[in-house]
């Protein structure tokens, strides 16, 4: 009678235990995972640069007042890998895939036509060009080709980024926009002629932010000629530079060179120190959001 009651105790105990081990193993999984969704140790390589170059950036630049994101995307390839497929995604001219352009190229896509569109994300990081953009409400997207093409050139992909930072600083498309807004008021001018004239302000903003970017890359202390060395490969890197479409929101290869050589030689092109920097910035990561965050010091 006593031996039952002894075994009883026993399975008791060790239901008990196995209770308590699959009870603790399930929330050290569960909190693991919310660990590697946030946690800057686990991030991809590509965002450990880009967190390392902005650290480096804004201990001399002034990188305004918002908190910026960072998101690394699949990028532009997928919209001419995908388009020549004939799946009916991506095809036509003025059918631009921001959707497919913008996946996460960490994670398999898991939606329509899984196994093309995985195939393609991985075609576009082999094949792709240095790409980026930037968006008004405070994001920069990355093509990922970007980090394989300027592998071990942090002060290229440096550049990438601080062309791009300077379009959210400037508000480019919204100056530009602004401007085109004022001429359709004043002016009987048609919509054709109108979007010539965005295109023609938003030129304008494209040198601006290429020179804000050659001066905000000397002042962070890489050498002097970094940005234009960067311009240059980006375009070496593309290979088809004088058709329409290439110079279409850019000035074209020659004219954009030309103007940045003019401001890196004139009087304000110098490297001082500044008081009002954004260091130190403050991070946030999310894996399954694919997105790095910086808050900048409040001054
Ligand atoms: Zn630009």
């Amino acid at each position: 009678m006593i031996l039952v009651k002894l075994l009883k105790k026993i399975k008791i105990k060790k239901v008990l235990n196995f209770g308590t081990i699959f009870f603790g193993v399930n929330i050290f999984i569960l909190f693991l995972a919310f660990y590697r969704n946030e946690s800057q140790r686990f991030m991809p390589d590509e965002y450990k640069l880009v967190q390392k170059i902005f650290n480096k950036i804004s201990l001399n630049n002034d990188l305004g007042d918002r908190p910026i994101s960072i998101t690394i995307r699949a990028g532009e390839g997928m919209h001419y890998v995908l388009g020549g497929l004939g799946l009916g995604i991506c095809e036509g001219k003025d059918n631009f895939c921001h959707y497919y352009v913008n996946l996460n190229p960490f994670i398999r896509f898991m939606g329509f036509r899984a196994a093309d569109v995985n195939y393609a994300i991985r075609q576009s990081y082999l094949l792709g060009f240095p790409g980026a953009v930037a968006y008004p409400s405070g994001t920069i997207a990355i093509d990922r080709s970007t980090f394989r093409v300027f592998k071990g050139k942090e002060g290229f992909i440096a550049s990438v980024i601080a062309h791009e930072m300077n379009h959210i600083l400037g508000f480019s498309s919204f100056e530009a926009s602004l401007e085109t807004l004022k001429l359709s008021l004043d002016n009987n001018k048609s919509k054709k002629e109108l979007d010539g004239v965005y295109l023609n302000k938003f030129q304008l903003a494209e040198a601006e932010a290429d020179r804000g970017g050659a001066l905000m890359i000397y002042s962070s202390g890489y050498p002097k000629d970094t940005y234009l060395k960067a311009i240059e490969l980006t375009y070496k890197a593309t290979g088809i530079i004088h058709s329409e479409k290439q110079s279409e929101k850019h000035p074209d290869y020659i004219s954009r060179l030309k103007l940045i050589k003019e401001f890196m030689d004139g009087a304000s092109f110098k490297r001082k120190k500044i008081e009002n920097h954004s260091a130190p910035l403050s991070w946030e990561y999310n894996r399954n959001g694919n997105w790095l965050k910086f808050y900048p010091n409040s001054k």
